[in-house]
């Protein structure tokens, strides 16, 4: 009989439906005091288990980013073509982003999740009486949103080469391939033998994920289940109307505005896209890190979705840290959500605050879980919310953080789909599958 595997998407699927109802049972056991010490132990053990996957993919994720973008402009060739995909990529970006914080403004102006809410369960719900320390530490640098965009530009030029690696900042890494991969293709012949090293550092990165990813149904059981042993439930129902707009939100976005790009621009079936990147989709959902998943989703862009490996490497890795639909889309909620608690109107100009600093935030916020919530920050003041009211919502922000990473890879895949398409006709073209184009 032959051995039929089950495929990895439904491996991670049930490794996380498997946390989720052992890490409630336990977190049952934990509220009933339940032997603490016993299941103390057990939770450390399990935080373990998650923190091997994601020490793992961090740590491929460096010499991966180097090596697949040096590799995907060498392979390019000319100037022109990578310059046109980056236009294409990053115009595709600001849209999307734009469009996430739009419905979130819509959606949170027609449900107003934060009226009616009791206000002496805010204070229960409070985590933080005072202002969250990283919050606190982007206030207290004095940035406002345009130094936060200025910053990201200037300081994607890396000052120090060998720092941009060590600190594993992405926008400088791709920055320094392209710039050493632009020259050596300048140099030509002479540069052959570091073409050829980089080339073989790429396979084996590409093969460390693939192996990798063997182990991820398991680690994310860990991580899932450790995650719920800490849920807190009487926050989550007195919050229940603002994640639902979040949630409600992101789904508009991936399952409606997204799509409908895929099928205009890039002729493919969205469901069978996303059914392609599911094991992408499902670690950014159980690690709520887009850096962190990044080596995946570029191996499914790849192995699975069928994407011209030089488009979808280099669209993915900028997209990781500039391309953040579900940040955008929650922090528009979020900043509305907290103005509605604290009594105080925003009106319709101020609105359009949030509409560009919300955007720009999630553009400047960084790929690591709660990223968006410190970013949040320079919305709130940007319209003279207090910072405290962060604090409100802290507790289930990574819940959200969960759906939102996955909305913000979706992002990405859907880009680089849309790129392969509109920018594949000028570079080799890498035959797409043919029964999504016509199950159109
Ligand atoms: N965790 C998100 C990401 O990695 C960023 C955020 O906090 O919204 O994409």
């Amino acid at each position: 009989m032959k051995n039929k595997r089950i495929d990895l998407q439904w491996q991670i699927l049930i490794g996380i439906v498997a946390g989720i109802v052992f890490g409630l049972l336990l977190n049952y056991a934990v509220s009933s005091g339940v032997n603490p010490e016993l299941l103390g132990g057990v939770k450390q053990l399990f935080t373990y288990g998650g923190d091997i996957f994601l020490r793992l993919l961090r740590m491929v994720i460096v010499p991966l980013v180097f090596s697949s973008i040096f590799m995907a402009v060498v392979n390019l060739g000319a100037v022109k073509e990578l310059g046109k995909i980056g236009v294409v990529t990053i115009l595709y970006y600001v849209t999307t982003t734009a469009v996430a914080v739009l419905v979130g403004l819509l959606l949170v102006n027609i449900i107003h999740p934060g009226h009616g809410i009791d206000p002496t369960a805010l204070e229960s719900l409070a985590m933080h009486k005072g202002v969250p320390e990283q919050v606190a530490a982007v206030q207290a640098e004095g940035k406002n949103v345009v130094f936060v965009i200025l910053n990201t530009l200037i300081n994607i030029i890396p000052d120090n080469a060998a720092a941009a690696f060590t600190h594993g900042d992405i926008l400088q890494i791709i920055f320094f391939s392209i710039f050493c991969a632009l020259i050596a293709g300048l140099l030509g012949k002479k540069t052959e033998p570091l073409k050829n090293v980089v080339s073989a550092l790429d396979l084996i990165m590409q093969k460390a994920v693939s192996l990798i990813m063997i182990i991820a149904p398991y680690c994310i059981f860990f991580l899932v289940c450790s995650l719920c042993m800490d849920l807190g439930f009487s926050s989550l129902a007195a919050l229940a109307r603002y994640a639902f707009t979040v949630i409600i939100g992101l789904a508009i976005h991936s399952c409606i505005c997204l799509p409908l790009l895929v099928v205009i621009f890039a002729r493919r079936n969205p469901l069978s896209l996303m059914r392609s990147v599911m094991p992408a989709l499902l670690t950014a959902w159980s690690t709520a890190s887009s850096a962190a998943t990044l080596p995946l989703t570029m191996e499914c862009l790849k192995n699975r979705a069928k994407i011209d490996e030089r488009i979808g490497d280099f669209v993915a890795a900028l997209g990781a840290t500039i391309n953040m639909d579900g940040t955008a889309l929650y922090e528009s909620v979020a900043v509305i959500f907290i103005a509605e608690l604290m009594g105080i109107p925003l009106p319709l100009t101020m609105q359009v605050v949030v509409f560009i600093t919300a955007t720009l935030a999630a553009i400047g916020a960084a790929a690591i879980p709660g990223a968006g919530m410190v970013t949040m920050g320079i919305v709130l003041s940007a319209v003279g919310l207090p910072l405290e009211g962060i604090g409100l919502i802290l507790v289930i922000d990574r819940v959200l953080d969960q759906f939102r990473t996955a909305v913000n890879v979706w992002g990405d895949v859907t880009a680089a789909a849309v790129v392969n398409t509109v920018e594949g006709r000028t570079v080799t073209r890498t035959t797409v599958r043919e029964e999504e184009t016509s199950a159109l």
